[in-house]
C-alpha cells in the first residue's frame, strides 16, 4: 500500500460514503470522505490523495468533478464508481486520463466489499507516477506570478512535431516552465489556471510568443525550421487586443504569422464562441494558423466546429496512446482523422509513444504526429543539439 497516499471517498450515498471509509480505514488508510461535490471542489486537499469517485452525484455529476479538477490543477489519481454498465466507466476513465488524472480502477455499483479491499490492498500507482519529480505544491500568489513574468523566469521546451509522410520535423510546440528560485522547474499545470485567474495570461502569452518568436529566428538559421505552435487559452481570445498583440510581436521579429499556429482547446472555443468568432477570424485574417488542441475531450458540436475557422485538428493523446489496445479510442481516431479531412483541416495525433502507433497514423492518412516516440519536450539547446544530429543521421 502507498502509505504515503491518503483516500478521499466522494459518493452521495451518506451510507455508501462511510461504509467504504469504515473498510479503507481498517486497511490501514487514512480516509476523508464527502457526499456534496460542491464543498468537495471547494475544499484544500493534500496532492497525495487518491479520489474514489462516484460518477453519479447530486448537482454536479462525476464528470463535471473531473474537469473541474483538471482546470484547478488537481490531478489526483482516481477510482471511479458506477451504477451504470461498464461503458460509461470506459469514457470517464478515458477523460480523466487526457486530464492527466491515472485511473487506477474502476467498480461498477453494486460490488462486493472483498475486491474493494482487494483493489486497496493491490493499488501501485505507475512507475512514472511515483517517480514523477515532486512539483511544487503551493498555490502561487498573483504577485509570484507577476513578477515570474516580469523577471524572466519562465522558460520554453520545446517539442518536435513531425510530418507523417515524410518523417521531417514540421514544426515544434512550445510549453512553457517557470524556473523557480526555490522550488526548481514548476511545470504549467501548477500556474497557468492561476495565471488566468489573476488575469495575467495576455502577459504570459505575449512572454511566451516573444521568446519563442526570438527561437524561431535561431532554429530557422541552424535548422532551417520555419514553423511553431504555441498554446493560447479562453481568456487569450475574448481579448479584442489579442490579434493585434501578436502581429506586433511576429513584426518584431520578422516571422510571418503563417508560420505560426495557435492552440486552443475544443472548450476553451466553445465556452465563449460567440465572442471569441471575432478575434478567431481576425487573427486568421492575420495569417495566423489556428490548431483545436486536445480534440476530442470538450463539448463541440459539428455545427460549431464548421463555424470556427481551425486550420488543424489535434487529437487528444488519451485516444492516440491508446488507440491499439482499446477498440473504442481507435474508432475515435479514425473519425478525427475523417473530420478533419471533411473539413479541409489537417491532422495531428499527440501522444506518440511507439513506434507501432505511429505507423498506424500513417497508414490511416493522419498528417502530423507528436509525442515520447519521438521526442519529449527539450531546452533550446537540448532541441538544438537532437536536430543536428537528426539532420546527420538522415544524410
Ligand atoms: P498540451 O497543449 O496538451 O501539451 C502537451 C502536453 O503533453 C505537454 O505537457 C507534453 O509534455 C505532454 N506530452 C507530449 N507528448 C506526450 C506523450 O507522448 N505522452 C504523454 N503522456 N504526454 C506527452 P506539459 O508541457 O506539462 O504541458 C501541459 C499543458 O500546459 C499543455 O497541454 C498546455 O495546455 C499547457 N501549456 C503549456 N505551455 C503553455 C503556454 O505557453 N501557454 C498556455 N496558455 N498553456 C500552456
Ligand atoms: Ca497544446
Ligand atoms: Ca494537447
Amino acid at each position: 500500500m502507498l502509505k504515503s497516499y491518503n483516500l478521499f471517498i466522494l459518493d452521495d450515498d451518506p451510507q455508501y460514503a462511510e461504509l467504504l471509509q469504515d473498510i479503507a480505514m481498517d486497511s490501514g488508510w487514512q480516509v476523508e470522505h464527502s457526499t456534496d461535490p460542491i464543498a468537495f471542489l471547494a475544499q484544500e486537499i493534500s496532492d497525495n490523495t487518491i479520489l474514489v469517485l462516484d460518477l453519479i452525484l447530486p448537482n454536479i455529476d462525476g464528470i463535471e468533478v473531473i474537469r473541474a479538477l483538471a482546470e484547478r490543477g488537481r490531478h489526483y489519481p482516481l477510482i471511479l464508481i458506477s451504477g451504470f454498465d461498464k461503458k460509461v466507466l470506459h469514457s470517464a476513465r478515458q477523460l480523466a486520463e487526457a486530464h492527466n488524472m491515472p485511473v487506477i480502477d474502476t467498480l461498477t455499483k453494486p460490488f462486493d466489499i472483498g475486491s474493494f479491499i482487494a483493489l486497496l490492498d493491490n493499488i501501485q500507482l505507475s512507475e512514472q507516477q511515483q517517480k514523477k519529480p515532486k512539483r511544487a505544491n503551493v498555490e502561487f500568489s498573483k504577485q509570484a506570478l507577476s513578477d515570474a513574468i516580469e523577471h524572466h523566469e519562465l522558460l520554453l521546451h520545446y517539442q518536435p512535431q513531425i510530418n507523417l509522410s515524410t518523417g521531417e520535423v514540421s514544426s515544434i510546440e512550445a510549453l512553457v516552465r517557470w524556473h523557480h528560485p526555490s522550488y526548481g522547474l514548476v511545470y504549467p499545470d501548477k500556474f497557468i489556471h492561476l495565471i488566468e485567474r489573476f488575469n495575467l495570461i495576455n502577459e504570459l502569452t505575449s512572454g511566451v510568443l516573444k521568446m519563442a518568436c526570438s527561437d524561431l529566428r535561431e532554429f530557422k538559421k541552424k535548422h532551417s525550421l520555419m514553423r511553431l505552435s504555441v498554446n493560447v487559452t479562453s481568456e487569450n481570445i475574448v481579448s479584442l487586443v489579442f490579434p493585434e498583440m501578436l502581429k506586433t510581436i511576429t513584426d518584431q521579429n520578422g516571422i510571418n504569422p503563417c508560420n505560426i499556429t495557435l492552440e486552443l482547446t475544443e472548450s476553451a472555443v466553445m465556452g465563449e464562441l460567440t465572442s471569441s468568432l471575432d478575434v478567431l477570424n481576425r487573427l486568421r485574417m492575420k495569417g495566423f494558423k489556428l490548431s483545436i488542441d486536445d480534440f476530442g475531450t470538450g463539448y463541440s458540436s459539428l455545427q460549431q466546429l464548421f463555424q470556427a475557422p481551425f486550420t488543424e485538428l489535434k487529437i487528444d493523446r488519451a485516444f492516440t496512446s491508446k488507440m491499439l489496445v482499446d477498440k473504442e479510442a481507435m474508432v475515435i481516431v479514425k473519425i478525427c482523422i475523417m473530420l478533419g479531412k471533411m473539413l479541409n483541416m489537417k491532422t495531428l495525433a499527440e501522444g506518440v509513444e511507439s513506434a507501432e502507433i505511429l505507423e498506424e497514423l500513417k497508414r490511416l492518412g493522419c498528417d502530423y504526429a507528436q509525442g515520447y516516440y519521438i521526442s519529449k519536450p527539450m531546452s533550446f539547446l537540448a532541441f538544438s543539439d537532437w536536430m543536428s544530429v537528426k539532420k546527420h543521421s538522415c544524410q
